[in-house]
């Protein structure tokens, strides 16, 4: 009734407006560490874009750097750049992310997808050389522009993939799978290597499993946390150890005692402390990846003449780009289990009691925003 006397008065704004520009729930913030959870205007869909109604969107260690202003971060910002959703309307001329043969694939109203967040310029020396991770002009949705801590998100056709038929619970880890996907490539080659992996966040178990299905001969998780190392053991056949948090350096000479060095390690803590020490951990003419996400103002000590002598390699892997297809493959493919990795879930109107959780809720595993 509102609408048909809006149609047929349409110079009476005050009421055209709530109608046309339907309003949703976003978490913003206008600063770092400063944001509230408000109505915002939903996105209006244009040329190849999508709208998509979120599902749910995982949070995790970046959000934490996101709200002290750091990687990337695009103020004012709605973060959420894990994100799970049905498609709720098509832009013209919008298909949603290559496919193998390069030919986007059709979207359909209602399907599930999930967004890939990052994008790059393709025209730049980096993306031309097929690494567009690299490039100046790289940006992420829930970074650099608005994420999917929201009920609608508005993304480029090219950034949605098609998550039909997958577990909501599994196709909600399509971001950090896609992150660890190019991880795995930049391992190649990674068949016959011994791998440990550093912190068991939701991450670190993913990964353990990306790694057994990508060839490593045997993997071993270590973290603090027993509870985190009981789950990831339960999802993989994975060995785990125990640290001792006051002991980095120790705890890591007792398990090359237990396993031997390591051909490759990763570290999925971003902490200093365990930064510093991974060569323990490394056989002669290893890798050492750093992957988790440190503090930027960090610096570690290394012995230059430790990682000559035994022609170490310390390399990084930060995101993806192109991952998406090789991520939701292994999915399909039954790789890759979450069964107990989601602990809590929180509505938009709970990001605070969501950041709470991610930062010091020691029972806290993967947390999701829902719907
Ligand atoms: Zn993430
Ligand atoms: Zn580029």
């Amino acid at each position: 009734m509102v609408a048909a006397r809006i149609l047929g008065n349409m110079h009476q704004r005050y009421d055209a407006t709530a109608i046309l520009n339907p309003m949703m729930r976003a978490v913003v913030y206008d600063e770092p560490g400063s944001f509230t959870v408000r109505e915002v205007p939903v996105p209006t869909v244009g040329e190849g874009q999508v709208l998509v109604r979120m599902t749910a969107a995982g949070m995790c260690g970046t959000d934490l750097h996101l709200h002290e202003g750091q990687f990337l971060a695009n103020f004012p910002l709605t973060p959420g750049h894990e994100n799970l959703g049905v498609v709720e309307s098509v832009g013209n001329d919008a298909t949603g992310g290559e496919v193998l043969d390069g030919e986007g694939a059709p979207l359909q109203v209602g399907q599930q997808v999930v967004i890939n967040p990052n994008s790059a310029c393709r025209a730049c020396a980096y993306c031309l050389e097929g690494r567009p991770w690299l490039c100046g002009s790289f940006a992420g949705v829930g970074s650099s522009t608005p994420g999917g801590f929201a009920d609608y998100l508005l993304v480029p056709g090219a950034q949605v993939f098609d998550a039909t038929g997958i577990d909501p619970d599994l196709a909600v880890f399509a971001e950090p799978s896609a992150c660890i996907a190019h991880l795995i490539d930049r391992l190649e080659p990674l068949a016959g290597c011994s791998v440990v992996v550093l912190g068991a966040g939701p991450t670190g178990v993913l990964l353990t499993q990306f790694l057994l299905f990508g060839g490593a001969s045997s993997v071993v998780l270590a973290d603090p946390n027993e509870f985190k190392l009981a789950v990831a053991s339960s999802l993989a056949d994975i060995g785990t150890f125990v640290m001792n948090r006051e002991d980095v350096a120790g705890s890591m000479d007792a398990m090359v005692t237990s396993w031997g060095e390591f051909d490759v390690v990763i570290d999925a803590t971003g902490r200093a402390g365990v930064i510093e020490e991974l060569p323990r951990l490394a056989r002669g003419g290893g890798r050492i990846v750093y992957y988790g996400v440190a503090d930027e103002a960090d610096v570690v000590r290394i012995s230059p003449f430790d990682i000559f002598r035994r022609e170490l390699t310390i390399m990084g892997s930060f995101t993806e780009v192109d991952s998406f297809p090789d991520a939701l493959a292994a999915f399909r493919a039954g790789a890759i289990r979450v069964d107990g990795l989601i602990t809590h879930r929180f509505g938009v109107d709970e990001y605070a009691a969501a950041l709470e959780a991610l930062r010091s809720d020691r029972s806290a595993h993967k947390i999701v925003i829902t719907a």
